[in-house]
C-alpha cells in the first residue's frame, strides 16, 4: 500500500450520503486528515440511490424534528455554499388521514410540531382538491401540510459533498471495503481493507443498512437492521404538475410525488422482514400501484416505468444512532436513519463535526446515544413512512 494511505486521522466507513457529508462537514472545519472509505464501485450505490428523495419536517420527536430543521436550512443554502446548482425544491408533504383516529392523532402531532417550530398547517378536503385536483378525496377528512418540507436529488447532493470534500484534502476511495479491526484494549489502532490496513485515531461506522456488520467485527451489537424497501415511477403523463407536494395516504401508507414528468410512488410492506434481499417484489409493485390509483384513479391511464428495491436500515425505535461507543473509546456511530438519513444528512454531517471538534454539538444528542436501548428510555418516532 502506498505511503500516504497507511494512516489517517479520521477513517470513514460507507461512502454513501451520511459519510459524504461527514467527510465534508469535518474537512470544512479544518480537519482534513480524513479517509472515506467506500466497498463499491460508486458512492451512494446503496440505500441512498434507492432514495425517494423527500425532505420533510413533520415528525414526532424533538430530535427528529431538529434534525429536519437545521436540514432543511442548509439544503436551501447547499448550491451557494458549494458552487454547484442541486434540485431542491420546497413544495411541501401533505400527510391525508383517512379516518376520525388518525385525524386526531394527525392533529396532536400537528400541534406538537407547531411547537418546536414546524409551519404545519390543516387542509380541508376542499382545500386539498385545490393543491391536486386529481385528487380523490371523498373518503378523506383533512390533511396536514408543511410547506418548508419537500424534495430533493440525493445524488446531486451526495456528489456536491463527495466534490466538496475531495477538494478539501480528504482521500476518497471506492473498492475498500473494511474487514476488519485491529484493537489495542478499548480503542481501534487501525482499519484492515484488502488492499492493507489503515491505522487512524478515529472511525466513524457510517455503513448504513451495514453498520450492524461493521459492529459484529469488533463483537458489538449495534442494532441496526436492513428491511427491504419499494419504489415505482410511472411513464411521463401531461397532467402531472411539478409543483404538486409529497403526498402520504395515512390510510394505504403510500406516499407519491412528481418525478420527472411522470410520478413516484412507495409503500412499506409492513410484513417484510429483516434482511439484505432487494429484489423486485412484482407482486408487491402491484400493490403500491394499486394503493396509488386508490388516491389518483387518474393514474389508470399510465404505465409503470421503473421499479427498483433499496433497504432501509431500522433500529427499534425509529431513530439513528448518534455518538460515540461506550466501550470503544475511538469509534464514532452515525447509522440507522431508519429511512431518513438523505433529509438528515446535512445536519448530520454537521452535529458529527463539531462532536469530533468541540465535545459540545448544536443540537442535543443524548436521545440518539446507542446506550438508550440497553438503558431502556428510547423513545419511537411515529410518523414513519
Ligand atoms: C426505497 C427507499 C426510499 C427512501 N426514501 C427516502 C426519502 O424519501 N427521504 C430520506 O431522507 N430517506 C429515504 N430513504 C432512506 C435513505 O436512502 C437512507 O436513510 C440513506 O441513504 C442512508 O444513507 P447512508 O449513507 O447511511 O447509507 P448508504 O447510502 O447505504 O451508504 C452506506 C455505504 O456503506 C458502504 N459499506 C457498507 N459496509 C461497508 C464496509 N464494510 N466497508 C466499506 N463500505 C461499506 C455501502 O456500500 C454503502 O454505500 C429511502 C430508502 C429507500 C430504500
Amino acid at each position: 500500500m502506498d505511503r500516504d494511505r497507511e494512516r489517517a486521522e479520521v477513517v470513514i466507513v460507507g461512502g454513501g450520503i451520511i459519510g459524504a457529508s461527514i467527510a465534508y462537514h469535518l474537512a470544512a472545519r479544518g480537519i482534513k486528515d480524513v479517509v472515506l472509505l467506500e466497498r463499491e464501485l460508486f458512492f451512494g450505490a446503496e440505500s441512498t440511490a434507492k432514495c425517494a428523495g423527500g425532505i420533510r419536517a413533520q415528525f414526532t420527536t424533538p430530535v427528529n424534528i431538529q434534525l429536519s430543521l437545521l436540514s432543511i436550512e442548509r439544503f436551501a443554502a447547499f448550491s451557494e455554499e458549494m458552487g454547484l446548482p442541486v434540485d431542491f425544491r420546497q413544495v411541501g408533504y401533505m400527510f391525508m388521514s383517512t379516518t376520525p383516529a388518525n385525524w386526531e392523532t394527525a392533529k396532536k402531532n400537528a400541534e406538537f410540531q407547531r411547537r418546536w417550530g414546524v409551519p404545519v398547517e390543516a387542509l380541508s378536503p376542499d382545500r386539498i382538491k385545490e393543491m391536486v385536483p386529481v385528487l380523490e378525496t371523498s373518503d378523506l377528512i383533512g390533511a396536514h401540510f408543511c410547506p418548508i418540507d419537500g424534495l430533493g436529488d440525493p445524488h446531486g447532493f451526495l456528489q456536491g459533498y463527495i466534490k466538496a470534500a475531495r477538494k478539501l484534502g480528504v482521500r476518497i476511495l471506492n473498492q475498500r471495503p473494511v474487514t476488519g479491526f485491529v484493537t489495542e484494549n478499548d480503542r481501534i489502532t487501525a482499519v484492515k481493507t484488502p488492499q492493507g490496513n489503515i491505522s487512524t485515531g478515529l472511525v466513524i461506522n457510517a455503513a448504513g443498512a451495514w453498520a450492524g456488520q461493521l459492529g459484529k467485527l469488533l463483537g458489538l451489537d449495534i442494532p441496526i437492521l436492513p428491511v427491504r424497501r419499494q419504489i415505482a415511477t410511472t411513464d411521463a403523463m401531461s397532467w402531472i404538475d411539478p409543483r404538486w407536494p409529497m403526498m402520504v395516504d395515512n390510510g394505504s401508507g403510500v406516499y407519491m410525488h412528481p418525478e420527472g414528468s411522470g410520478l413516484l410512488m412507495g409503500m412499506a410492506n409492513k410484513a417484510e422482514p429483516p434482511g439484505f434481499n432487494t429484489n423486485l417484489d412484482e407482486d408487491f409493485t402491484s400493490e403500491i400501484v394499486m394503493a396509488a390509483i386508490h388516491r389518483i384513479p387518474r393514474l389508470e391511464e399510465g404505465r409503470v416505468a421503473t421499479a427498483w428495491a433499496g433497504l432501509y436500515e431500522v433500529t427499534p425505535d425509529h431513530h439513528p444512532i448518534i455518538g460515540m461507543h461506550p466501550e470503544v473509546s475511538n469509534l464514532l456511530i452515525a447509522a440507522g436513519f431508519s429511512g431518513h438519513g438523505f433529509m438528515h444528512a446535512p445536519a448530520t454531517g454537521q452535529v458529527v463535526s463539531e462532536l469530533v471538534l468541540d465535545g459540545k454539538p448544536s443540537i442535543d444528542l443524548s436521545a440518539l446515544r446507542i446506550e438508550r436501548f440497553s438503558e431502556n428510555v428510547a423513545v419511537d418516532e411515529l410518523m414513519v413512512i
